[in-house]
């Protein structure tokens, strides 16, 4: 598909199918779909698209597909618990030093395994209201232990450039935030965004501003989104990566590799690889946590340090991320010969080639 044919975001999949990306005869499961979670696929994103690639690891992530009608084992429509720890509506304070601010529930594009999939989207709130984002802001003001505000969505960078400026400055104006950092995929989904105006409204003189940006494929790092990451970076704005481990899309060896290294390529340091979480009607999507391990393995063995994120977890109910990759070191008991007693605990360590190596616990 070439981006010149298309003008404008595809949001239903009669025009899916009229692009060449979704089937005829799937079109009544689509409108099912369609019906309960958004979709979006921008020219930059269908431009990506090889229709005449079932497998296309582009189109898996954003072309809906009927099995999202299928309910698995556990899924739940707030998976990492947001709502456990909300205590003002826009804002979730899981952890001491930060907060995450949902300041609109709008995206570029619908990921088909998005874990807010049935909070974002243009059927839902679109934005904070002015009460509740005053609200949300003096709850910031008033918790001195908010270290970083944590902007996210939603895409926070679907706001325009002017409305993103007045909350950067808003948040830059409390003492205690040093950090803003903003969650988006917009540099991938719709590159032409990061104008030099959007580029000015993130940068503030009382805070740090941060971006983390989410891609799973090595192809959705282009061209033009290389030249709008580029635009963040020689701006100084610091940036890091979250990706998310998808059956289809990144699940082998190569592909992630492949992913990290134009991540940082693109001056983008790799910080997170997520366990799918257990969004409704995901399942397919999701790789199992021994085929994460296996392939965080392989990545320490391949590819340079700078290239490797943590793979991490979301409890589910709201517990917060814990850290899942393979463990390389294991203590192990060595006990005296006479009477059997233990003497000192030691640690397995395993290299990269699978050596194991006997280490001393001081
Ligand atoms: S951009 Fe983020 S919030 Fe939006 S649909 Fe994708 S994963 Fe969900």
């Amino acid at each position: 598909m070439s981006k010149s044919h298309l003008a404008r975001t595809l949001r239903e999949p009669r025009e899916l199918v009229a692009q060449g990306l979704a089937r005829d005869v799937d079109l009544p499961n689509l409108e099912s779909v369609a019906a309960r979670y958004a979709i979006a696929v921008t020219p930059e994103i269908a431009a990506l698209i090889n229709p005449d690639d079932p497998h296309d690891p582009i189109a898996r992530q954003f072309i809906p597909s009927a099995q999202e009608l299928v309910a698995g084992p556990g899924e739940r429509a707030d998976p990492i618990g947001d709502d456990a720890h909300s205590p003002v509506a826009g804002i979730v304070h899981r952890y001491p030093d930060r907060v995450l601010f949902k300041l609109i529930h709008v995206c570029a594009v619908y990921c088909r395994f998005c874990f807010r999939r049935e909070m974002v989207g243009p059927g839902k709130d679109s934005a904070l209201s002015e009460e509740a984002y005053a609200a949300a802001l003096a709850y910031i003001r008033a918790h001195a232990e908010v270290w970083e505000v944590i902007l996210t969505g939603g895409d926070p960078l679907m706001l325009s450039p002017r409305r993103l400026a007045e909350i950067m400055a808003d948040l830059a104006a409390i003492d205690h935030v040093k950090i803003i950092r903003l969650h988006t995929r917009v540099p991938v989904a719709d590159p032409e965004r990061i104008s030099d105006r959007m580029v000015g409204a993130l940068k503030v003189s009382d805070a740090t501003t941060w971006v983390a940006l989410h891609a799973n494929h090595a192809r959705e790092l282009g061209p033009n989104a290389r030249a709008a990451i580029a635009r963040l970076a020689d701006a100084g704005i610091p940036m890091v990566s979250q990706s998310v481990l998808l059956r289809g899309v990144n699940d082998n060896a190569q592909a992630l590799e492949a992913l990290m290294r134009a991540f940082v390529e693109c001056r983008i340091k790799p910080y997170y690889l997520h366990h799918g979480d257990l969004a409704p009607g995901t399942a397919h999507l999701r790789a199992t946590l021994a085929e994460g391990q296996e392939l965080m393995r392989r990545l320490r063995g391949r590819v340079s340090g700078l290239c490797q994120p943590d793979y991490v977890l979301d409890i589910p109910g709201g517990a917060g991320k814990a850290p899942i990759g393979p463990a390389y070191h294991v203590p192990q008991d060595s006990f005296g010969s006479e009477r059997e007693v233990v003497r000192e605990t030691r640690y397995r360590v395993t290299d990269y080639c699978g050596e194991v190596h006997m280490y001393p616990s001081s």
